[in-house]
């Protein structure tokens, strides 16, 4: 499935990549095939064709067409050390697909306890249902994580940062113990994208992204992927097969047409994130900030280690704040959306009150001072920084004014 020469920068990948001749005939972009059937030409064809099983052969809609092989081809060729990517309606359908092929009954499955919620809910959920227990691990203690292994675990699923409250974990350790026990391990790679991070590299198995996020960039598609070896590409694989998950050859092109540009976005969602974050951390309203990109972060030594991007998500933490003086603060706001999501081109927030789902890491933080608890989770579009900040002062004001 891969094929472009690996050693070509990430940018110039993000431009040639699935843009194969015989895909997009005499144009930039692969055409939108919307197909369900495909015609043969003879019954010698059809039989010749018949059992196919891949990407990038036409057999049936469900097994998808050219516009959606070239999105799994170009995901694929940015994620050094993979051999293929499947495509899933969602990003939830990504992570479940992805758990369900490398799961099966009686067997135990560790998640990281900031991960993203949904995750959280299909493992105590869908999977419990199927017979396969979930437990739940502090993904900054790796001792801890080295001894909340048994001889049932067989999967790990990671995150980093994670969910809402963006801890940086030491991912590669972390890989690197899940594969010394023989379990595989998932990471939900969304935040980074192979642009940020390269998961398989780095030792993960299955690295997964919505691509709802960055790459689809302008909040208007739904979808997510999951990129592996060979091996563990052909579980995905036939795993979402049997599920019947396609994604539309709409959404794909539209998908593809976010990735050309999604390297732009990102530096320059990234930088203005990092200068608002280091506004917040000077305003005496903000008890603690948490963007990896930080010099001042908990989470930057193993960021600047691991990382070779970041993108225009994190959070902070208020000081001796009301609820209602957060619900003033988020009304406030003009240039930032109230709504979830995020990776498109416009700002977003969302508050975040995520004690009641930590069950293996305590929050707030141990490390966090009295009266620092409501988060409010900021995602960086493509404004103007200036105006993304004085916005932002609005808000403070506001709070102020009981
Ligand atoms: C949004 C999100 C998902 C789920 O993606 P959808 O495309 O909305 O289903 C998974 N993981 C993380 C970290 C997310 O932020």
């Amino acid at each position: 499935m891969s094929g472009g020469p690996a050693e070509q920068g990430k940018n110039t990948r993000l431009v040639t990549s699935g843009r194969r001749k015989e895909w997009t005939g005499p144009v930039v972009n692969p055409p939108v095939w919307r197909a369900s059937t495909h015609l043969y030409e003879t019954e010698a064809d059809r039989k010749a064709g018949g059992t196919s099983n891949s990407d990038g052969e036409f057999y049936y809609g469900r097994r998808g067409a050219p516009t959606q092989w070239a999105l799994s081809d170009a995901l694929t060729q940015l994620e050094p050390e993979a051999f293929g990517t499947v495509l899933y309606p969602s990003g939830v359908a990504a992570i479940t697909g992805a758990l369900l092929a490398v799961l099966r009954p009686g067997e135990v499955l560790l998640v990281t306890d900031n991960a993203y919620e949904p995750t959280r809910l299909a493992a105590l959920g869908l999977l419990k249902s199927f017979g396969i227990e979930t437990r739940f691990f502090d993904p900054l203690d790796l001792d801890g994580f080295e001894h909340a292994f048994c001889e049932k675990t067989k999967a790990v699923m990671l995150e980093s940062p994670g969910s809402l409250t963006m801890e940086v974990s030491d991912v590669p350790a972390l890989a690197a113990i899940a594969r010394d026990k023989g379990a595989v391990s998932l990471l939900d790679n969304t935040w980074a994208s192979p642009l940020g991070f390269a998961a398989l590299e780095h030792g993960c198995d299955i690295s997964i992204m919505s691509l709802t996020k960055h790459v689809g960039g302008h909040s208007d598609l739904m979808m997510g992927s999951a990129s592996a070896g060979e091996k563990y590409y052909r579980r995905l694989r036939r795993t979402a097969q049997a599920l019947g998950h396609v994604v539309s050859p709409d959404d794909a092109s539209l998908a593809l047409r976010g990735l050309r540009t999604m390297g732009v976005r990102l530096k320059k969602s990234t930088a203005s994130a990092l200068e608002i974050a280091r506004w917040l951390y000077g305003r005496p309203e903000v008890g603690f900030v948490r963007c990896p990109m930080l010099p001042d972060s908990p989470d930057y030594r193993l960021w600047q280690r691991d990382f070779t991007g970041g993108c225009g998500l994190f959070c902070f933490v208020l000081k001796d704040s009301s609820e209602a003086a957060r619900a003033r603060f988020i009304d406030t706001l003009d240039l930032f959306g109230i709504g979830y999501s995020w990776g498109g081109f416009e700002s977003l927030v969302i508050p975040f009150d995520p004690a009641s789902i930590r069950t293996a890491m305590p929050w707030p933080p141990a490390s966090a001072g009295t009266g620092e608890r409501l988060g409010i989770r900021l995602s960086i579009g493509l404004e103007d920084t200036e105006d993304l900040i004085h916005d932002l002062e609005r808000g403070f004001t506001a709070m102020e004014q009981a």
